[in-house]
């Protein structure tokens, strides 16, 4: 089992899943959403229209339609509140529902963005940390999945990761 951090794009990511950081329509935004949205095609919007949404740290599934990745597992992490409305819990949640939705698809291999610290604005440092500790525990007993890499988009995010996974 293996968990590194990279910088990078996450549409790039030959992996058999990659997670979107979504919101709870399911139906497409900016951000990384945008991104993954525009990188697998119209196919990606025609089936999250037959998910009919998704709740605050849940997770749904569909096939990566013309990315590299088998899959893109869709999780509408929590807008920042200040902190005393569950956004860690929440944030905890979209790791693990994410993960677990992987594991049941039979992935080895997944990438993260780092949810719902950019347009949400989950405190970096503090979202970086849930998300290591989230997918550490997770690696102990997963059944299928061994390699987890969170894929940084932007210098500061990388620096956050690099330093919260020592
Ligand atoms: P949220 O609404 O959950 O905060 P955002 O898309 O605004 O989601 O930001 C989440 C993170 O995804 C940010 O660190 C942002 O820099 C990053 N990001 C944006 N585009 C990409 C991409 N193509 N690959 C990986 N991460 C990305």
């Amino acid at each position: 089992m293996a968990f590194k951090v990279i910088r990078g794009d996450i549409t790039t990511m030959k992996v058999d899943a990659i997670v979107n950081a979504a919101n709870t329509t399911l139906l497409g935004s900016g951000g990384v959403d945008g991104a993954i949205h525009r990188a697998a095609g119209p196919e990606l919007l025609a089936a999250c229209r037959l998910l009919h949404g998704c709740q605050t740290g849940e997770a749904k599934i569909t096939p990566g339609f013309k990315l590299p990745a088998k899959f893109v597992i869709h999780t509408p992490g929590p807008i920042w509140r200040g902190g005393h409305q569950h956004e860690a819990e929440l944030l905890h949640n979209s790791y693990q529902n994410s993960l677990n939705l992987a594991d049941q698809n039979h992935c080895v291999s997944v990438a993260f963005p780092s949810i719902s610290t950019g347009v949400y604005r989950f405190p970096l440092q503090a979202g970086a940390k849930i998300a290591v500790t989230t997918i550490r525990e997770f690696l102990k007993t997963a059944q299928s999945v061994k390699d987890v890499t969170m894929v940084c988009f932007d210098e500061g995010t990388y620096q956050a990761y690099l330093e919260v996974q020592k």
